[in-house]
């Protein structure tokens, strides 16, 4: 009766054990099926590859400092245009550091808060704006409305602290004409949602802003005849003013005088000028790559 009763105790001992060891298993396995569910899905094809892609929302609520001088932001980086106000230049060579993003960020106004502007995309930048510009912007959107009534412009973002990285073009922190408190990325969304420039045909507001908005003092930033022979990494702003960027939603603050000079072409033979290549022809730099201002 002993040696049963022993027989049946191992007997219960390793079913137990096999019992709890499959169900150990099972337990593993899951863990691992769940673990393998949670890893990130990888990016759609789909998924935009230009300048528009963020790697950091930026819609926080901005201060509502009334802005006196449309340009104050001490000269906190090594970029020997900041000095220039609306024609300062910040790209792939002409950087800018944190400090400036930071306080030029504080200088601005909200135009969606101050003028009503429609923020399309809240998560793409914020819709801040030198007050100099945004005053302009407005009047800008009302002659867009007023020529296309029921038509509308809305910011996709305006100013950025974050570069963009993205698959195929980066745009590193530090050199996007996005930190200098003068751009914004524009869109009618009649025409979708999506800024891609193969839809350039469908986009009414892209060829009117093209042939109007120097008469608000903004200029098309870059446009497809300075775009360089290729739009690769790192971006090809070459010594002659080259981009390396085709944006037709990307609309950039220079003043009056600047941009109709720029859109007339008055330093580029009649045709729409670079603001590198316009700056470098008036002399306000001396160099692009590598740049200088002496
Ligand atoms: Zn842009």
């Amino acid at each position: 009766m002993a040696l049963r009763r022993k027989d049946l105790f191992v007997i219960i001992a390793f079913v137990f054990v096999v019992v709890a060891s499959n169900t150990f298993a099972f337990l593993a396995l899951a863990a691992a099926f769940i673990a393998t569910e949670e890893e990130p899905a990888p990016m759609p094809e789909s998924s935009p590859t230009l300048e528009q892609l963020p790697s950091l929302s930026d819609n926080t609520t901005p201060s509502s400092t009334p802005i006196t001088n449309s340009y104050r932001t001490a000269t906190t980086s090594g970029n020997c245009t900041l000095g220039l106000g609306p024609l300062m230049l910040i790209n792939y060579n002409f950087r800018v550091n944190n400090d400036f993003i930071a306080t030029r960020r504080s200088e601005l106004v909200n135009v969606a808060e101050r003028y009503g502007v429609i923020e399309g995309n809240p998560y793409n930048g914020a819709p801040l704006l030198d007050a100099e510009a945004a005053v302009h912007l407005n009047d800008m959107i009302k002659a867009y409305q007023a020529a296309y009534p029921g038509h509308n412009l809305e910011t996709r973002s305006c100013f950025r602290s974050r570069g963009t990285s993205c698959g195929r073009l980066c745009m590193p922190t530090g050199t996007s004409d996005h930190h200098t408190g003068y751009t914004c990325d524009l869109i009618d969304p009649a025409y979708g949602t999506e800024l891609d420039t193969s839809h350039l045909s469908h986009h009414l507001e892209w060829q009117w802003l093209k042939d109007n908005s120097y008469k608000y003092g903004f200029i098309d930033r870059f446009p497809a005849a300075w775009a360089g022979s290729s739009m690769s990494e790192p971006l090809n702003v070459d010594a002659n003013g080259s981009t390396g960027l085709y944006e037709t939603w990307h609309y950039r603050y220079v003043g009056i005088p600047a941009a109709t000079a720029i859109a007339t072409g008055q330093y580029n033979n009649g045709a729409y000028d670079s603001l590198e290549h316009y700056l470098l022809k008036t002399g306000k730099v001396t160099g692009l790559n590598p740049p200088s201002c002496d």
